[in-house]
């Protein structure tokens, strides 16, 4: 399988589905179905492609955990020595408790409450990604109210580019009109404006322009913007920045897109930044927030077909997994490749199929009006692709049903990292 594929660590072995050394079927047998199934190795080698592609600058990688929490998974990024993106109080104790410690932690989010700053505080999270002037007045506030006077707390001010990142709407973050970041002005009028904030020490300036992005044009253009931003903000406040933050957002393959390899993002990154960098005064880093880049296309989430359902006009396959599991085709139409277990299953006559789930909503769908072998009925097994990023992070116990099952393969082994959810917590 090709790089960056999204069954690279999917593959098919003497007409089985493999994940690296073990047969999916064998996971499904002990602990059923649905269940997410993530590769070890897809986690580690997006993460060491990055850290080779951008060998020689000064870099901090922090995964996006919103991508995906999985206590385990996240254990696997800290042993390849990266950081942590956070965006909830939540997010900060479970990246805690799997020992990052707070100075591997930048902490983003437009909704920041203030226990949730207070505990970030006490906790050294590395810095606050500030998105409003309301926001640095409560972090100041709190700082003062709660803390001995020599606290300071780091601060990158999240700028809003005003850059078309072209992907959905749901997931561009760096147009003016998106709630996300301060506008320019905005920054340049906090740069003039430092008094206020004796408390806060800006250290940097940070975007994140979108998601699912498969060019690089929109990054380029959103670096240009955010050096133009740099050198404004240093001049007019007469300090020196320790930090850029590039957001994340490379996209991945679903299908038949061809985002750019992880090799040309991080060409596109020296090239903007390493001349930059060298050129400062000060030593200065470049931060990184990668989050479906790594973990998109490590997991898939397997389901068993229940009911065949054949129309004059339609066929349905009804699975055994719904929109609670994985929100993304229901909430951004998304695409995920969907492939049978046993291979023999993917040759013969297609039919156009509505691959569905059995929840209460029409939106409930996998996939709509998809060629599919008419072989696949009652009882076989399917693996949705592609399932490693905003899919058991985004379930939800819509029809109270119980959240999958979640389990980690590595090389021979698999190990179950999080038990089906039972019925009585709900
Ligand atoms: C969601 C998010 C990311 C990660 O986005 P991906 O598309 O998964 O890489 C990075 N930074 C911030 C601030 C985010 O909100």
């Amino acid at each position: 399988m090709k790089k960056s594929d999204p069954q690279e660590f999917f593959p098919y072995h003497g007409g089985k589905l493999f994940c690296e050394e073990v047969d999916l079927s064998e996971i499904l047998r002990k602990h059923g179905s649905p269940t997410y199934v993530y590769s070890h190795e897809g986690f580690r080698s997006p993460v060491e492609r990055l850290k080779t592609g951008l060998s020689g600058l000064p870099v901090q990688i922090c995964f996006a955990m919103k991508s995906n929490s999985n206590p385990e998974l996240l254990k696997i990024l800290k042993q390849c020595g990266i950081g942590i993106d956070l965006v909830s109080g939540g997010e900060m104790r479970i990246a805690r408790s799997v020992g990052f410690s707070g100075n591997q932690m930048v902490f983003s989010g437009v909704g920041k409450l203030p226990e949730e700053i207070e505990s970030a505080l006490k906790n050294d999270v590395f810095s606050f990604h500030v998105e409003s002037i309301p926001e640095l007045d409560l972090i100041q506030e709190i700082l003062e109210a709660r803390f001995p006077p020599d606290r300071r707390a780091r601060v990158a001010l999240r700028f809003n580019p005003d850059v078309n990142p072209k992907t959905h709407p749901y997931i561009s973050t760096g147009l003016r009109e998106n709630k996300f970041g301060l506008e320019k002005s905005e920054i340049l009028w906090v740069a003039k404006n430092l008094k206020n904030w004796p408390r806060i020490q800006i250290a940097g300036l940070s975007i994140h322009i979108g998601s699912q992005l498969v060019t690089l044009a929109p990054m380029k253009e959103a670096f240009q913007k955010l050096k133009s931003c740099v050198e404004t903000f240093e001049s007019l406040s007469k300090i020196e920045l320790e930090y850029v933050d590039l957001g994340g957002g490379l996209g991945i393959r679903y299908k038949n897109e061809k985002p750019p390899t992880i090799e040309d993002y991080c060409k596109l990154i020296q090239k903007e930044w390493s001349a930059w960098i060298q050129g400062r005064r000060a030593a200065t880093r470049v931060f990184l927030e990668p989050g479906r880049l790594i973990s998109g296309n490590a997991g898939v989430l397997l389901t068993q077909v229940q009911f065949r359902k054949e129309r004059k006009s339609r066929t349905f396959l009804i699975v055994d997994a719904a929109m609670n599991d994985l929100a993304r085709p229901s909430l951004y139409g998304s695409y995920h490749e969907i492939i049978p277990l046993n291979s023999a299953l993917r040759k013969g006559k297609t039919a156009s199929t509505d691959i569905v789930g059995p929840a209460c909503e029409t939106a409930d769908r996998f996939a709509s009006g998809r060629k599919v072998p008419v072989s696949w009925k009652r009882g076989e097994f399917l693996a949705l692709l592609s399932c490693g990023a905003y899919g058991y992070s985004m379930a939800s116990n819509y029809n109270s049903r119980p959240r999958p099952a979640e389990v980690l393969v590595k090389n021979k082994e698999f190990f179950l990292i999080r038990d089906r959810e039972k019925i009585e917590p709900l």
